[in-house]
Protein backbone atom coordinates (compact mmCIF):
# COMPACT_ATOMS: atom_id res chain seq x y z
CA UNK A 1 0.00 0.00 0.00
CA UNK A 2 1.70 3.30 -1.13
CA UNK A 3 1.28 6.53 -0.35
CA UNK A 4 -0.85 6.99 -3.58
CA UNK A 5 -3.37 4.62 -2.34
CA UNK A 6 -4.62 6.69 0.60
CA UNK A 7 -7.52 8.53 0.32
CA UNK A 8 -6.74 12.36 0.49
CA UNK A 9 -9.17 12.99 3.52
CA UNK A 10 -7.10 11.26 5.59
CA UNK A 11 -4.41 12.41 4.60
CA UNK A 12 -5.29 16.03 5.44
CA UNK A 13 -6.59 14.62 8.92
CA UNK A 14 -3.30 12.60 9.23
CA UNK A 15 -1.56 16.00 8.96
CA UNK A 16 -3.14 17.83 11.68
CA UNK A 17 -1.98 14.73 14.12
CA UNK A 18 1.02 15.23 12.77
CA UNK A 19 1.71 18.99 13.34
CA UNK A 20 0.93 17.94 17.17
CA UNK A 21 3.57 15.51 17.07
CA UNK A 22 0.94 12.96 17.31
CA UNK A 23 0.73 9.30 15.36
CA UNK A 24 -2.30 7.99 13.71
CA UNK A 25 -2.74 5.05 11.87
CA UNK A 26 -5.64 3.02 9.66
CA UNK A 27 -6.53 -0.21 11.90
CA UNK A 28 -9.16 -2.71 11.67
CA UNK A 29 -11.69 -3.87 8.78
CA UNK A 30 -10.88 -1.31 6.39
CA UNK A 31 -6.89 -2.11 6.41
CA UNK A 32 -8.49 -5.71 6.05
CA UNK A 33 -10.60 -4.72 2.96
CA UNK A 34 -7.58 -2.61 1.46
CA UNK A 35 -5.00 -5.64 1.65
CA UNK A 36 -8.05 -7.64 0.00
CA UNK A 37 -8.61 -5.20 -3.10
CA UNK A 38 -12.18 -3.82 -1.83
CA UNK A 39 -13.34 -0.37 -0.88
CA UNK A 40 -12.95 0.24 2.99
CA UNK A 41 -16.84 0.61 4.18
CA UNK A 42 -15.78 2.80 7.13
CA UNK A 43 -12.94 4.08 8.73
CA UNK A 44 -11.19 3.34 12.00
CA UNK A 45 -8.00 5.24 13.39
CA UNK A 46 -5.69 4.46 15.89
CA UNK A 47 -3.73 6.91 17.76
CA UNK A 48 -1.51 7.85 20.89
CA UNK A 49 -3.19 11.03 21.39
CA UNK A 50 -5.49 10.98 24.11
CA UNK A 51 -8.91 11.78 23.40
CA UNK A 52 -9.12 15.02 25.51
CA UNK A 53 -6.18 15.47 22.66
CA UNK A 54 -8.43 14.31 20.24
CA UNK A 55 -10.74 16.59 20.77
CA UNK A 56 -8.64 19.49 21.07
CA UNK A 57 -7.41 18.67 17.84
CA UNK A 58 -10.66 18.94 15.69
CA UNK A 59 -13.69 21.34 15.97
CA UNK A 60 -16.60 18.91 15.59
CA UNK A 61 -15.97 15.63 17.98
CA UNK A 62 -18.43 13.55 19.23
CA UNK A 63 -17.31 11.20 22.45
CA UNK A 64 -18.84 8.41 21.21
CA UNK A 65 -17.00 5.44 23.08
CA UNK A 66 -14.93 7.54 25.31
CA UNK A 67 -14.64 5.14 28.39
CA UNK A 68 -13.40 3.06 26.11
CA UNK A 69 -10.79 5.83 24.26
CA UNK A 70 -13.05 6.29 21.50
CA UNK A 71 -14.53 9.50 20.07
CA UNK A 72 -15.91 10.22 16.44
CA UNK A 73 -14.23 12.88 14.33
CA UNK A 74 -16.85 14.76 12.13
CA UNK A 75 -14.61 15.80 8.88
CA UNK A 76 -15.24 16.66 5.77
CA UNK A 77 -18.58 15.02 6.03
CA UNK A 78 -17.48 12.02 7.02
CA UNK A 79 -17.43 10.24 10.95
CA UNK A 80 -13.99 8.92 11.59
CA UNK A 81 -13.74 6.00 14.86
CA UNK A 82 -10.35 7.49 16.55
CA UNK A 83 -9.69 5.45 19.76
CA UNK A 84 -6.44 5.83 21.70
CA UNK A 85 -4.26 2.52 21.33
CA UNK A 86 -5.69 0.38 23.96
CA UNK A 87 -4.32 -2.65 26.10
CA UNK A 88 -7.25 -4.45 27.84
CA UNK A 89 -7.11 -6.28 31.46
CA UNK A 90 -9.77 -7.98 33.29
CA UNK A 91 -11.97 -10.10 31.56
CA UNK A 92 -14.02 -11.39 34.28
CA UNK A 93 -17.19 -12.15 32.59
CA UNK A 94 -16.17 -12.76 28.99
CA UNK A 95 -18.23 -9.66 28.02
CA UNK A 96 -16.70 -6.14 27.24
CA UNK A 97 -13.31 -5.86 28.83
CA UNK A 98 -13.91 -5.10 32.46
CA UNK A 99 -11.37 -2.16 32.03
CA UNK A 100 -9.23 -0.56 29.34
CA UNK A 101 -5.94 1.12 29.93
CA UNK A 102 -4.00 3.04 27.21
CA UNK A 103 -1.09 1.46 25.81
CA UNK A 104 2.16 3.25 24.47
CA UNK A 105 2.55 1.70 20.89
CA UNK A 106 0.60 0.49 17.79
CA UNK A 107 2.48 -3.10 18.54
CA UNK A 108 0.98 -3.14 21.78
CA UNK A 109 -2.83 -1.96 20.52
CA UNK A 110 -2.43 -4.44 17.98
CA UNK A 111 -1.85 -7.55 20.64
CA UNK A 112 -5.38 -7.22 21.69
CA UNK A 113 -7.35 -7.56 18.25
CA UNK A 114 -8.87 -10.70 18.09
CA UNK A 115 -7.73 -11.89 14.48
CA UNK A 116 -4.10 -11.87 12.55
CA UNK A 117 -6.26 -9.82 9.38
CA UNK A 118 -7.72 -7.64 12.00
CA UNK A 119 -4.62 -6.58 13.48
CA UNK A 120 -2.64 -4.55 10.67
CA UNK A 121 -2.25 -1.07 10.90
CA UNK A 122 -1.38 1.42 8.21
CA UNK A 123 0.53 4.64 9.32
CA UNK A 124 -1.14 7.80 7.81
CA UNK A 125 0.10 9.13 5.40
CA UNK A 126 3.08 7.18 4.83
CA UNK A 127 1.21 4.13 4.16
CA UNK A 128 3.71 2.08 6.20
CA UNK A 129 2.54 -0.78 6.92
CA UNK A 130 2.80 -2.64 10.72
CA UNK A 131 1.94 -6.16 10.71
CA UNK A 132 3.38 -8.04 13.82
CA UNK A 133 1.50 -11.59 12.83
CA UNK A 134 1.41 -11.69 9.46
CA UNK A 135 -2.23 -10.38 9.17
CA UNK A 136 -1.26 -9.78 5.65
CA UNK A 137 -0.01 -13.48 4.66
CA UNK A 138 -2.83 -14.81 6.34
CA UNK A 139 -5.45 -12.50 4.39
CA UNK A 140 -3.30 -13.73 1.04
CA UNK A 141 -3.38 -17.78 2.22
CA UNK A 142 -7.39 -17.10 2.57
CA UNK A 143 -6.82 -17.78 6.40
CA UNK A 144 -8.43 -16.88 9.67
CA UNK A 145 -6.27 -17.08 12.54
CA UNK A 146 -6.03 -15.71 16.35
CA UNK A 147 -3.59 -13.27 17.53
CA UNK A 148 -1.88 -15.49 20.13
CA UNK A 149 -3.44 -18.18 21.86
CA UNK A 150 -6.87 -18.76 20.22
CA UNK A 151 -8.02 -20.77 23.68
CA UNK A 152 -6.86 -17.69 25.95
CA UNK A 153 -8.26 -15.08 23.41
CA UNK A 154 -11.53 -16.54 23.25
CA UNK A 155 -11.78 -16.65 27.25
CA UNK A 156 -11.21 -12.92 26.77
CA UNK A 157 -14.62 -12.51 25.02
CA UNK A 158 -16.88 -15.52 24.18
CA UNK A 159 -17.96 -13.06 21.05
CA UNK A 160 -14.39 -13.85 19.41
CA UNK A 161 -15.46 -17.46 18.19
CA UNK A 162 -18.54 -16.45 16.47
CA UNK A 163 -16.87 -13.36 15.01
CA UNK A 164 -14.26 -15.97 13.52
CA UNK A 165 -17.23 -17.86 11.82
CA UNK A 166 -18.97 -15.28 10.67
CA UNK A 167 -15.81 -13.98 8.83
CA UNK A 168 -15.44 -17.38 7.33
CA UNK A 169 -18.73 -17.01 5.79
CA UNK A 170 -18.35 -13.18 4.49
CA UNK A 171 -15.04 -13.65 3.14
CA UNK A 172 -15.24 -17.23 1.97
CA UNK A 173 -11.72 -18.00 4.19
CA UNK A 174 -10.81 -21.25 5.98
CA UNK A 175 -10.18 -21.20 9.81
CA UNK A 176 -7.17 -22.29 11.00
CA UNK A 177 -6.99 -25.66 12.98
CA UNK A 178 -5.93 -24.30 16.55
CA UNK A 179 -8.43 -21.14 16.30
CA UNK A 180 -11.09 -23.96 14.84
CA UNK A 181 -9.94 -26.50 17.59
CA UNK A 182 -10.73 -23.61 20.23
CA UNK A 183 -14.07 -23.10 19.89
CA UNK A 184 -15.63 -25.83 21.77
CA UNK A 185 -13.71 -24.78 25.14
CA UNK A 186 -15.04 -21.42 25.21
CA UNK A 187 -18.64 -22.29 24.52
CA UNK A 188 -18.94 -21.61 28.59
CA UNK A 189 -17.69 -17.66 27.42
CA UNK A 190 -20.06 -17.59 24.33
CA UNK A 191 -22.78 -18.26 26.86
CA UNK A 192 -22.49 -15.06 29.11
CA UNK A 193 -22.21 -12.58 25.55
CA UNK A 194 -24.87 -10.05 25.31
CA UNK A 195 -27.92 -10.87 22.81
CA UNK A 196 -27.59 -8.05 21.13
CA UNK A 197 -24.01 -8.60 20.19
CA UNK A 198 -25.10 -12.09 19.11
CA UNK A 199 -27.68 -11.01 17.40
CA UNK A 200 -25.52 -8.35 15.19
CA UNK A 201 -23.16 -11.52 14.50
CA UNK A 202 -26.13 -13.36 13.18
CA UNK A 203 -27.54 -10.90 11.13
CA UNK A 204 -23.93 -10.53 9.57
CA UNK A 205 -24.01 -14.27 8.68
CA UNK A 206 -27.35 -14.18 7.12
CA UNK A 207 -26.11 -11.22 5.19
CA UNK A 208 -23.07 -13.28 4.01
CA UNK A 209 -23.13 -14.89 0.58
CA UNK A 210 -23.74 -18.01 1.92
CA UNK A 211 -24.66 -18.55 5.57
CA UNK A 212 -23.85 -21.95 6.16
CA UNK A 213 -20.62 -21.22 5.77
CA UNK A 214 -20.74 -20.31 9.20
CA UNK A 215 -23.16 -22.52 10.56
CA UNK A 216 -22.24 -25.64 9.38
CA UNK A 217 -19.12 -25.00 11.51
CA UNK A 218 -21.27 -23.42 14.29
CA UNK A 219 -22.92 -26.55 14.33
CA UNK A 220 -19.45 -28.37 14.12
CA UNK A 221 -18.13 -26.92 17.40
CA UNK A 222 -21.56 -26.42 19.39
CA UNK A 223 -21.81 -22.55 18.86
CA UNK A 224 -25.06 -23.84 17.26
CA UNK A 225 -26.43 -25.62 20.30
CA UNK A 226 -25.65 -22.87 22.47
CA UNK A 227 -27.42 -19.78 20.03
CA UNK A 228 -29.86 -22.08 18.12
CA UNK A 229 -31.14 -24.86 19.57
CA UNK A 230 -33.83 -25.46 17.73
CA UNK A 231 -31.82 -25.83 15.00
CA UNK A 232 -30.03 -28.31 15.92
CA UNK A 233 -33.19 -30.40 17.47
CA UNK A 234 -33.69 -30.63 13.32
CA UNK A 235 -30.73 -33.06 12.80
CA UNK A 236 -31.22 -36.45 11.52
CA UNK A 237 -34.86 -35.32 11.16
CA UNK A 238 -35.56 -37.54 8.04
CA UNK A 239 -38.67 -36.96 5.86
CA UNK A 240 -38.65 -38.80 2.60
CA UNK A 241 -41.03 -38.16 0.34
CA UNK A 242 -40.08 -35.75 -2.01
CA UNK A 243 -37.07 -34.35 0.43
CA UNK A 244 -33.46 -35.51 -0.28
CA UNK A 245 -32.06 -34.30 3.06
CA UNK A 246 -33.18 -34.08 6.77
CA UNK A 247 -35.29 -30.98 8.14
CA UNK A 248 -31.42 -29.13 8.97
CA UNK A 249 -29.58 -29.55 6.08
CA UNK A 250 -32.92 -28.56 4.23
CA UNK A 251 -33.23 -25.40 5.99
CA UNK A 252 -29.27 -24.15 5.29
CA UNK A 253 -29.67 -24.93 1.58
CA UNK A 254 -32.85 -22.74 1.45
CA UNK A 255 -30.79 -20.02 4.01
CA UNK A 256 -28.18 -20.45 1.32
CA UNK A 257 -30.23 -20.10 -1.44
CA UNK A 258 -32.24 -17.07 -0.51
CA UNK A 259 -28.69 -15.24 0.56
CA UNK A 260 -27.43 -16.19 -3.01
CA UNK A 261 -30.31 -14.62 -4.65
CA UNK A 262 -30.19 -11.63 -2.89
CA UNK A 263 -33.48 -11.82 -0.77
CA UNK A 264 -34.39 -9.49 1.94
CA UNK A 265 -33.01 -10.37 5.73
CA UNK A 266 -36.44 -11.48 6.56
CA UNK A 267 -36.46 -13.84 3.79
CA UNK A 268 -33.40 -15.25 4.97
CA UNK A 269 -34.24 -15.61 8.79
CA UNK A 270 -37.52 -17.34 7.39
CA UNK A 271 -35.73 -19.88 5.64
CA UNK A 272 -33.66 -20.71 8.00
CA UNK A 273 -35.94 -21.32 10.69
CA UNK A 274 -39.37 -21.97 8.38
CA UNK A 275 -38.99 -25.55 9.49
CA UNK A 276 -37.71 -25.78 12.89
CA UNK A 277 -42.21 -27.39 14.23
CA UNK A 278 -41.26 -29.92 12.36
CA UNK A 279 -39.52 -32.28 14.66
CA UNK A 280 -42.28 -31.87 17.30
CA UNK A 281 -44.98 -32.48 14.22
CA UNK A 282 -43.35 -35.86 13.33
CA UNK A 283 -46.18 -38.57 12.82
CA UNK A 284 -45.64 -41.74 11.10
CA UNK A 285 -48.21 -41.74 8.68
CA UNK A 286 -50.24 -44.13 6.08
CA UNK A 287 -47.33 -46.64 3.91
CA UNK A 288 -44.82 -45.49 6.35
CA UNK A 289 -44.79 -41.68 5.36
CA UNK A 290 -43.61 -38.85 7.58
CA UNK A 291 -46.13 -36.16 8.19
CA UNK A 292 -45.75 -32.81 9.59
CA UNK A 293 -49.36 -31.37 9.93
CA UNK A 294 -49.35 -27.82 10.95
CA UNK A 295 -45.82 -27.86 11.30
CA UNK A 296 -45.95 -24.11 10.09
CA UNK A 297 -47.56 -22.45 13.16
CA UNK A 298 -44.86 -24.69 15.86
CA UNK A 299 -42.42 -23.15 13.45
CA UNK A 300 -43.91 -19.79 13.97
CA UNK A 301 -44.08 -19.84 17.37
CA UNK A 302 -40.37 -21.25 17.59
CA UNK A 303 -38.96 -18.39 15.57
CA UNK A 304 -40.92 -15.50 17.21
CA UNK A 305 -39.26 -17.19 21.10
CA UNK A 306 -35.66 -17.07 18.76
CA UNK A 307 -36.58 -13.52 17.52
CA UNK A 308 -37.20 -12.19 21.40
CA UNK A 309 -34.43 -14.09 22.59
CA UNK A 310 -31.91 -12.12 20.26
CA UNK A 311 -34.06 -8.85 20.75
CA UNK A 312 -34.87 -8.29 17.17
CA UNK A 313 -37.28 -5.49 16.45
CA UNK A 314 -40.99 -6.33 16.66
CA UNK A 315 -41.50 -5.32 13.05
CA UNK A 316 -38.98 -8.22 11.83
CA UNK A 317 -40.00 -10.97 13.73
CA UNK A 318 -43.59 -10.34 13.28
CA UNK A 319 -42.94 -10.21 9.22
CA UNK A 320 -40.75 -13.51 9.54
CA UNK A 321 -43.25 -15.16 11.44
CA UNK A 322 -46.30 -14.27 9.18
CA UNK A 323 -44.03 -15.80 6.14
CA UNK A 324 -43.15 -19.06 8.29
CA UNK A 325 -47.33 -19.38 9.40
CA UNK A 326 -47.52 -18.98 5.42
CA UNK A 327 -45.05 -20.78 3.86
CA UNK A 328 -47.52 -24.39 3.13
CA UNK A 329 -49.48 -22.60 0.30
CA UNK A 330 -50.43 -25.15 -2.05
CA UNK A 331 -51.91 -23.40 -5.70
CA UNK A 332 -53.47 -24.89 -7.81
CA UNK A 333 -55.40 -23.84 -10.99
CA UNK A 334 -59.57 -25.14 -9.32
CA UNK A 335 -58.62 -21.64 -7.07
CA UNK A 336 -61.76 -20.01 -7.07
CA UNK A 337 -60.91 -15.97 -6.97
CA UNK A 338 -61.74 -15.81 -3.40
CA UNK A 339 -59.37 -18.22 -2.75
CA UNK A 340 -56.78 -16.65 -4.33
CA UNK A 341 -57.88 -13.51 -2.43
CA UNK A 342 -58.16 -15.57 0.76
CA UNK A 343 -54.44 -16.37 0.35
CA UNK A 344 -53.57 -12.50 -0.46
CA UNK A 345 -55.34 -11.59 2.74
CA UNK A 346 -53.71 -14.08 4.56
CA UNK A 347 -50.22 -13.34 3.79
CA UNK A 348 -50.40 -9.68 3.54
CA UNK A 349 -50.08 -8.05 -0.10
CA UNK A 350 -46.53 -6.20 0.94
CA UNK A 351 -45.41 -9.53 2.00
CA UNK A 352 -46.34 -11.63 -1.24
CA UNK A 353 -43.02 -11.39 -2.96
CA UNK A 354 -41.20 -12.31 -0.11
CA UNK A 355 -43.94 -15.66 0.06
CA UNK A 356 -42.56 -15.95 -3.13
CA UNK A 357 -39.33 -15.84 -2.09
CA UNK A 358 -39.11 -18.51 0.46
CA UNK A 359 -41.03 -21.05 -1.53
CA UNK A 360 -38.49 -20.67 -4.14
CA UNK A 361 -35.87 -20.96 -0.96
CA UNK A 362 -38.09 -23.82 -0.39
CA UNK A 363 -38.32 -25.71 -3.50
CA UNK A 364 -33.89 -25.52 -3.65
CA UNK A 365 -33.62 -27.02 -0.30
CA UNK A 366 -35.58 -30.13 -1.14
CA UNK A 367 -33.13 -31.64 -3.37
CA UNK A 368 -30.77 -29.17 -3.65
CA UNK A 369 -31.69 -28.20 -7.35
CA UNK A 370 -32.29 -24.89 -9.05
CA UNK A 371 -35.93 -24.24 -9.06
CA UNK A 372 -37.74 -23.77 -12.61
CA UNK A 373 -37.59 -20.32 -13.49
CA UNK A 374 -41.39 -20.14 -13.76
CA UNK A 375 -42.78 -22.40 -11.18
CA UNK A 376 -44.73 -19.93 -9.48
CA UNK A 377 -46.21 -18.14 -12.67
CA UNK A 378 -49.44 -19.58 -12.69
CA UNK A 379 -49.72 -18.35 -9.01
CA UNK A 380 -48.37 -14.94 -9.29
CA UNK A 381 -50.48 -14.26 -12.53
CA UNK A 382 -53.55 -14.97 -10.45
CA UNK A 383 -52.67 -13.18 -7.87
CA UNK A 384 -51.85 -10.16 -9.80
CA UNK A 385 -55.46 -10.15 -12.21
CA UNK A 386 -57.27 -10.92 -9.10
CA UNK A 387 -55.70 -7.27 -7.61
CA UNK A 388 -56.12 -5.65 -10.62
CA UNK A 389 -60.11 -6.35 -10.70
CA UNK A 390 -60.66 -5.77 -7.25
CA UNK A 391 -58.70 -4.04 -4.20
CA UNK A 392 -61.34 -4.44 -1.85
CA UNK A 393 -59.47 -6.67 0.45
CA UNK A 394 -59.85 -5.80 3.79
CA UNK A 395 -63.36 -3.89 6.20
CA UNK A 396 -61.73 -1.02 5.44
CA UNK A 397 -61.99 -1.44 1.88
CA UNK A 398 -66.08 -2.00 1.87
CA UNK A 399 -68.19 0.37 0.01
CA UNK A 400 -69.33 0.92 3.56
CA UNK A 401 -68.72 1.32 7.00
CA UNK A 402 -69.64 0.52 10.48
CA UNK A 403 -70.91 4.11 10.55
CA UNK A 404 -73.26 3.92 7.90
CA UNK A 405 -74.62 0.67 9.12
CA UNK A 406 -75.60 2.45 12.40
CA UNK A 407 -77.03 4.97 10.33
CA UNK A 408 -79.34 2.60 9.14
CA UNK A 409 -80.48 1.31 12.56
CA UNK A 410 -78.71 -1.19 13.01
CA UNK A 411 -76.46 -1.05 16.66
CA UNK A 412 -73.41 -0.82 17.44
CA UNK A 413 -71.50 -3.91 18.53
CA UNK A 414 -71.24 -7.78 18.03
CA UNK A 415 -74.03 -7.79 15.64
CA UNK A 416 -72.72 -5.20 13.75
CA UNK A 417 -69.42 -7.01 13.58
CA UNK A 418 -70.52 -10.04 12.26
CA UNK A 419 -72.77 -8.37 9.70
CA UNK A 420 -69.47 -6.50 8.45
CA UNK A 421 -67.68 -9.94 8.29
CA UNK A 422 -70.65 -11.26 6.35
CA UNK A 423 -70.53 -8.13 4.19
CA UNK A 424 -66.95 -8.99 3.18
CA UNK A 425 -66.92 -12.40 2.79
CA UNK A 426 -69.92 -11.63 -0.23
CA UNK A 427 -67.54 -9.25 -1.68
CA UNK A 428 -64.82 -11.83 -1.45
CA UNK A 429 -66.68 -13.67 -3.52
CA UNK A 430 -68.18 -11.76 -5.96
CA UNK A 431 -66.34 -8.19 -6.25
CA UNK A 432 -69.28 -7.01 -7.97
CA UNK A 433 -70.96 -6.30 -4.85
CA UNK A 434 -68.84 -4.05 -3.43
CA UNK A 435 -70.89 -1.17 -4.44
CA UNK A 436 -72.49 1.07 -1.32
CA UNK A 437 -76.42 0.48 -2.09
CA UNK A 438 -75.66 -2.98 -2.94
CA UNK A 439 -74.34 -3.64 0.72
CA UNK A 440 -76.56 -1.86 2.43
CA UNK A 441 -79.57 -3.59 0.93
CA UNK A 442 -77.56 -6.54 1.93
CA UNK A 443 -76.71 -5.49 5.53
CA UNK A 444 -80.75 -5.04 6.04
CA UNK A 445 -81.71 -8.23 4.85
CA UNK A 446 -79.13 -10.22 7.22
CA UNK A 447 -80.16 -7.35 9.89
CA UNK A 448 -83.49 -9.05 9.70
CA UNK A 449 -82.68 -12.51 10.06
P1 LIG B 1 -16.90 -5.28 10.27
O1 LIG B 1 -17.05 -3.82 10.57
O2 LIG B 1 -17.00 -5.68 8.86
O3 LIG B 1 -17.71 -6.15 11.19
P2 LIG B 1 -14.36 -4.96 11.52
O4 LIG B 1 -13.11 -5.77 11.50
O5 LIG B 1 -14.23 -3.51 11.17
O6 LIG B 1 -15.40 -5.69 10.61
P3 LIG B 1 -15.42 -4.05 14.00
O7 LIG B 1 -16.37 -4.74 14.92
O8 LIG B 1 -15.84 -2.80 13.33
O9 LIG B 1 -14.97 -5.14 12.94
O10 LIG B 1 -14.10 -3.80 14.85
C1 LIG B 1 -12.99 -3.07 14.36
C2 LIG B 1 -11.69 -3.74 14.82
O11 LIG B 1 -11.66 -3.85 16.24
C3 LIG B 1 -11.54 -5.17 14.33
O12 LIG B 1 -10.97 -5.23 13.04
C4 LIG B 1 -10.62 -5.76 15.37
O13 LIG B 1 -9.28 -5.35 15.16
C5 LIG B 1 -11.10 -5.09 16.64
N1 LIG B 1 -12.14 -5.87 17.33
C6 LIG B 1 -13.49 -5.78 17.15
N2 LIG B 1 -14.15 -6.63 17.94
C7 LIG B 1 -13.22 -7.28 18.65
C8 LIG B 1 -13.26 -8.29 19.67
N3 LIG B 1 -14.43 -8.79 20.08
N4 LIG B 1 -12.09 -8.71 20.18
C9 LIG B 1 -10.91 -8.20 19.75
N5 LIG B 1 -10.79 -7.26 18.82
C10 LIG B 1 -11.93 -6.79 18.26
MG1 LIG C 1 -15.82 -2.03 11.25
Amino acid sequence: MGIQGIHPVLREMAAIFHEQGKQVFLVGGAVRDLLRGKAAQDWDLATDALPGEVCALFPRVVPTGIKHGTVTVLFKGRALEVTTFRTESDYRDGRRPGQVSFAATIEEDLSRRDLTMNAIALELPSGRRVDPFDGAGDIRNRIIRCVGKPGERFAEDGLRPLRALRFAAQLDFRIEEATLAAIPGAIPTTAKVSAERIRDEIDKIIASPLPSRALRPMEATGLLELLLPELTRCRGVEQKGFHRFDVLDHALLACDYSARTGAPPEVRLAALFHDTGKPACRRLGEGGVWTFYRHEEESARLSAAILRRYRYPNAVRETVCRLIAQHMFHYTGDWTDAAVRRFIIRSGEEHLDDLYRLRLADIYGTAGLEPPPDCLLPLTRRVEAVLARSRALSLRDLAVSGRDLMARGIPAGKRLGLILGELLEAVLEDPALNEREKLLEIAGRLNKR
